[in-house]
């Protein structure tokens, strides 16, 4: 019987450790998103098969039906709330003076403890779509690069809840339409949340991530964030200690300042990327938002843009980031709270 005792204790002992042991975190799940991976998507999604990806052309539609099924096929429900995943829109174009009938598309994952508290991760899916002499635009970059990004971070989360880590708040994955046409999926989702905004915790926005640009030619490893601290200290925080906890890539805050001046279409200009991308629509609404981006290049919205050109080892490296952040975000006990 002390025999009995002993082994017992012994077993609850051994219990408790193990379960020490194998405190999750979540860097395991982040190493599911890898550059192979996100290259597979890309020479799907920005291919010429996919037309340039523009709003309301048969490109788009080729471009949402993609989205659709990698979600159907990771077992990831639609963001709409009779489980849908397009949100149809006619949208108004001020600059052709034409309305078109395009979609947004959503994916949602429910949370476990505070599943109304949302985290919305966005990039845009269109782009530019042909030129008049044939040539594609395929803007493996723009937004390429932030789209097949998002498939891999919706990937990594349903991974946790196989693992049996569902997050504790909710995750939108939401790819905009229009951004090229003015930033118009995201005004158009702003306008009329499927989740309300004040439970809306934070916007995550990618938009360029696969590319070094001239200023980081000697030194790749960097990503810029933009608007990171402009509306929650938290969220800065937040992003900072995940960086240097995990993935030590230089952030690059030069253009949270609105009027740092970039070369542009032949001339220095002020830069203004706070307000040049979906995360605006969010920012505008007291969201807070972070912007990852790579910064301009030579291909910038030409049909040079292509896959061949995009850095996967690095892509994979700055999607870890975003995971990661998005992850911490999501399962703090805390909610990213606005400056006072
Ligand atoms: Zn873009």
């Amino acid at each position: 019987m002390k025999k009995l005792v002993l082994l017992i204790g012994i077993f609850l002992l051994s219990c408790g450790s193990t379960q020490k042991s194998v405190e999750f975190t979540p860097i395991s799940l982040a190493n599911t998103i890898t550059a192979v991976e996100l290259k597979e998507h890309l020479y799907t999604y920005a291919s010429d098969a996919f037309l340039g990806r523009e709003t309301g052309t048969e490109g788009e539609t080729i471009a949402i039906n993609y989205l659709k099924n990698e979600y159907e096929s990771l077992g990831i429900k639609g963001g709409m709330p009779n489980g849908d995943y397009f949100m149809p829109m006619s949208l108004k174009v001020s600059r052709e003076n034409q309305t078109i009938d395009c979609n947004n598309v959503l994916a949602f994952i429910e949370g476990s403890e505070k599943p109304e508290e949302v985290l919305v991760i966005t990039a845009h899916l269109d782009h530019i779509g042909v030129e008049k002499d044939g040539q594609i635009n395929n803007g493996a970059d723009d937004d390429g690069s932030g789209s097949v990004a998002i498939l891999e971070i919706a990937e990594a989360f349903q991974e946790a809840i196989k693992q049996g880590h569902r997050t504790k708040r909710s995750i939108l994955f939401l790819h905009v339409t229009g951004e090229e046409k003015g930033l118009l999926g995201s005004k158009y989702y702003t306008d009329n949340p499927v989740y309300p905004l004040e439970n809306t915790v934070a916007n995550l926005n990618i938009d360029m991530i696969g590319r070094i640009d001239k200023l980081h030619e000697d030194n790749p490893n960097y990503m810029y964030l933009i608007g990171s601290d402009i509306l929650s200290q938290d969220l800065h925080d937040v992003s900072e200690a995940m960086n240097q906890k995990y993935v030590n890539l230089e952030l690059d805050y030069r253009y949270n300042d609105p009027t740092t001046e970039v070369f542009e279409r032949g001339r220095y200009r002020q830069n203004n990327y706070y307000y040049r991308s979906d995360h605006y629509n969010f920012a505008k609404n007291d969201v807070p938002v972070i912007f990852y981006f790579n910064g301009t290049h030579a291909d910038y919205h030409a049909p040079t843009d292509t896959v061949e050109k995009i850095e996967y080892e690095l892509l994979e490296k700055r999607t870890r980031l975003i995971f990661l952040t998005a992850w911490e975000i999501v399962n703090r006990d805390d909610r990213i709270r606005l400056k006072e």
